[in-house]
């Protein structure tokens, strides 16, 4: 947890780099901070990269359970799920037509139609058995069984589509139009290898080999939780003073764009009780939580902060990033589930799930990957930054023309800036200024 005493919110660009910082960069190793474990700067910040090390080093991947094939899309198997049956399990007809033996239809041509009597038709889901007369045809749908002593099935379109008798028009080989037993699976196939991450298909090859539920590792389920005095539900009516609720929804929102369930859960007031029933309540059903505000630097009202760190598994940090400078993150619970603590401002809020949520829903999932680097671009204008702070500011990216527009209303509670956004540009924390023309990071929003 760092002490340094800064008072400010620091999460507006108006308001940041007019903090006493001097100007050591990010990675220097200070005397006084010697054993720090994230190398805190000498503003007691630490860097973007500390603090999703720090993350990514206490994020274990979620234990594989039985998902029902509902729950199952974007799981990741553990192991290789094989075939059981055979699939197909009985050799059966791929068209609708007629079931012969085609040593009998042979010799049919346009001009020489070889009549055979139909002697009876099975549908798809007749279960009974039927054995073909040699010299007859058997009326069969897409699916059926074949009967036993065929060996083809010809198209109906081959056919002058008869009842009692049926003229063929055209040969066909042995096994033309027939499924054969195991032709997509034989018992003991590999359906699915260790590792694949469950897509629509896969979820259909599970039930069509016969599989109700698979052991695979889930898609964490996120809670989102929002904590204000001031919030009130969206809907409703407002007296000046409060605001509408929208972190919750936005995370929410954010989570389910990165694949994964997830719930926003009711308006918590600033209050250490009603923080940790809100907390003790969405635990059961989540595999990671998120709150939004009361973490900043003011005091008795930052109640998220108060009532977490005397838990004692949750530290607070100031990161070296504008917006989202105070973060939080832990485990709480009897599982130690994850939590994030972000700063309440929406555009804070939402880059830090970008920057540090998303990459540990990710690890939830045993599938940390860099996520999408950034490519370059270059300003059509000129941009500030606070000193000692990575910026994300809000642009419009042209990847085709290599242009990247910053828009204007850049403080951390103007969502209608992000949602015009969509990508952030990345001013590195020793820079102040930058001229346009200057070439810069910058990652897309998804
Ligand atoms: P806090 O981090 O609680 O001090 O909040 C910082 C700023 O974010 C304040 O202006 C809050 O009103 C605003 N804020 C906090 N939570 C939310 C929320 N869930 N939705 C919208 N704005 C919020
Ligand atoms: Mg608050």
């Amino acid at each position: 947890m760092t002490t340094a005493g800064h008072t400010n919110h620091a999460d507006h660009p108006e308001q940041a780099g007019q903090t006493e910082h001097t100007s050591h960069p990010e990675h220097t190793s200070h005397p006084e901070h010697t054993g720090h474990p994230e190398h805190a700067d000498q503003a007691g910040m630490v860097s973007v990269e500390s603090h999703l090390a720090a993350i990514l080093a206490a994020i274990k991947p979620l234990p594989p359970r039985d998902l029902a094939l509902a729950d199952a899309l974007g799981a990741v198997l553990v192991s290789d799920v094989t075939a059981r049956w055979a699939l197909p399990s009985f050799d059966n007809s791929s068209m609708d037509g007629y079931a012969v033996r085609a040593s009998d239809v042979a010799g049919a041509s346009e001009q020489q139609p070889v009549v055979l009597p139909v002697k009876g038709e099975v549908p798809a889901g007749d279960t009974g058995a039927y054995r073909l007369v040699p010299g007859s045809a058997m009326k069969i749908m897409t699916g059926a069984p074949l009967p036993a002593d065929a060996d083809a099935v010809v198209p109906v379109e081959l056919t002058d589509g008869g009842a009692d008798q049926v003229a063929i028009r055209q040969a066909v080989p042995a096994g033309a139009s027939v499924r054969r037993v195991g032709s997509d699976a034989r018992p003991g196939d590999v359906l699915l290898p260790a590792g694949t991450r469950l897509g629509a298909a896969h979820v259909g090859l599970l039930a069509a080999a016969g599989l109700a539920s698979v052991q695979a590792r889930p898609r964490p389920r996120v809670a989102a939780i929002s904590t204000g005095n001031e919030l009130v539900e969206p809907g409703g009516a407002l007296v000046p003073g409060q605001i509408w609720e929208s972190n919750a929804s936005m995370i929410a929102a954010a989570a389910r764009q990165a694949g994964c369930p997830a719930q926003r859960r009711a308006i918590v007031p600033d209050d250490t009780d009603a923080v940790l029933a809100a907390l003790r309540e969405a635990l059961p059903t989540a595999d990671l939580l998120v709150t939004t505000g009361g973490v900043s630097m003011g005091g008795e009202h930052d109640v998220v902060k108060a009532t977490l760190a005397s838990l004692g598994t949750v530290s607070f940090r100031k990161v070296a990033m504008q917006p989202g400078m105070p973060q939080g993150f832990g485990t709480i619970g009897p599982d130690a589930t994850p939590i994030f603590t972000l700063p309440g401002n929406p555009v804070s809020a939402y880059v830090s799930f970008f920057l540090f949520v998303a990459p540990a829903l990710d690890a939830l999932q045993g599938h940390y990957r860099e996520r999408a680097s950034p490519v370059q671009a270059v300003l059509t204008q000129p941009v500030r930054s606070p000193a000692h702070r990575r910026s994300y500011l809000r642009c419009l990216l042209d990847r085709a023309a290599g242009e990247v527009t910053p828009l204007s209303g850049q403080s951390s509670h103007q969502l209608a800036t992000l949602a015009r956004a969509n990508a952030l540009a990345i001013v590195p924390e020793q820079v102040t200024e930058l001229p346009a023309g200057a070439s810069v990071d910058v990652l897309e929003l998804p």
